[in-house]
């Protein structure tokens, strides 16, 4: 999944593939711009890097910069940009999305291994479900099989030791496991919120991780590909189709709080972006429309927000340093 996602992002334009909520509209980054300026002022006073891990074409960013730089001017000042990101050809994307900002020079990173040290705010969006995953089948009387991917499809193979990862742990106390079973387990997921994680702790800040996925105890597979706007198999042609899996967020939530993270009940982005003001925005920007674009603002309202649409589906976790004050838009169990 890996290489095949590597392969993938390194030569193709994702975006006629899919579409993700920043290209929807708008509205979406001005919303996470809002939640930025809402949280800022908590943080040290120092500069602050404002890092983007996965961020596509770039919109998401040039849409927050472009609030931040009209509405707080001082703290578009203290923000350092970061944008972690593999792909040279969607660097250079990148690079042009953000040429409307040359006084806040970008600084591009391999992984988030590599993080400034400074007090940050982090964001992604669709970044985890991209991260490979392995897959594990349960067969009873604490046994486990492994997938492994074998010609076009998958084949099992018995596993002596099970990695590291909060979804065992709950699986088999509960015993809500049965025979056939699949779980799924993004350690590279889990790594990337540990060591975000950590650095929130260390340095100050903050960070949301916006990604389709679950926050319940839920078994099953996931994988699933899609190219050329349609769903595919996995396993033919690779690096032609984007993969991806359901995040797990009760998991990276776990990983998080066990790193000492503040972690408010994971949100479900309808809501996130509802708390925000999204309605308000949407009518501002329809007040000044003609009739095709207020139909067009409209739908993407509908889009981001609706349950039927990306309003449920889609998640919202935040780690925050233990001092912060409560987060906007989350609530807390
Ligand atoms: N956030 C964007 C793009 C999502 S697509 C949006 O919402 O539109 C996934 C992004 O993650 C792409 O930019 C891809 O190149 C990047 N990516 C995928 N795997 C990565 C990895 N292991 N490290 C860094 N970036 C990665």
């Amino acid at each position: 999944m890996a290489a095949a996602n590597a392969a993938y992002y390194a030569k193709k334009d994702p975006f006629a593939d899919f579409i993700t909520a920043p290209e929807i509209s708008q509205m979406f980054g001005e919303m996470l711009a809002v939640w930025i300026l809402n949280v800022m002022p908590a943080l040290p006073e120092s500069p602050v890097a404002l890092v983007e891990a996965g961020p596509g074409r770039g919109t998401l960013m040039a849409d927050i910069l472009r609030v931040i730089q009209r509405t707080a001017p001082d703290l578009y000042q203290r923000c350092n940009l970061y944008l972690v990101e593999t792909s040279p050809r969607l660097r250079a994307v990148q690079k042009t999305a953000l040429q409307a900002y040359p006084d806040r020079p970008v600084q591009w990173l391999d992984s988030v291994s590599d993080l400034p040290e400074m007090p940050m705010i982090f964001i992604a969006n669709e970044f985890l479900d991209a991260l490979p995953v392995r897959q594990f089948v349960y067969k009873g009387k604490e046994e486990w099989a492994e997938h492994y991917v074998y010609q076009a499809g998958m084949i099992e193979k018995p596993v002596q030791s099970l990695p590291a990862a909060p979804i065992f742990n709950r699986q088999i106390t509960e015993g809500k496991i049965a025979a056939g079973d699949i779980v799924e387990v993004c350690e590279v997921g889990q790594v990337v919120i540990e060591q975000v994680t950590r650095h929130l702790c260390h340095y100050g800040g903050v960070a949301l991780f916006i990604d389709y996925g679950y926050a319940q105890n839920l078994c099953g597979d996931t994988l699933q590909a899609i190219a050329n706007r349609q769903k595919t198999s996995p396993f033919v042609a690779m690096g032609e189709a984007d993969l991806t899996t359901h995040v797990d967020f009760l998991a990276m939530r776990e990983v998080a709080l066990k790193q000492g993270g503040q972690v408010p009940a994971i949100q479900t982005q309808g809501e996130f972006l509802k708390q925000l003001g999204i309605i308000l925005r949407a009518n501002r920007l329809m007040a000044q429309a003609n009739a095709a674009d207020q139909q067009e603002i409209a739908q993407a309202l509908r889009r981001l927000t609706d349950p039927q649409e990306m309003g449920t589906l889609f998640k919202v976790m935040a780690i925050a340093h233990p001092a912060m004050p409560p987060l906007p838009a989350f609530d807390y169990v």
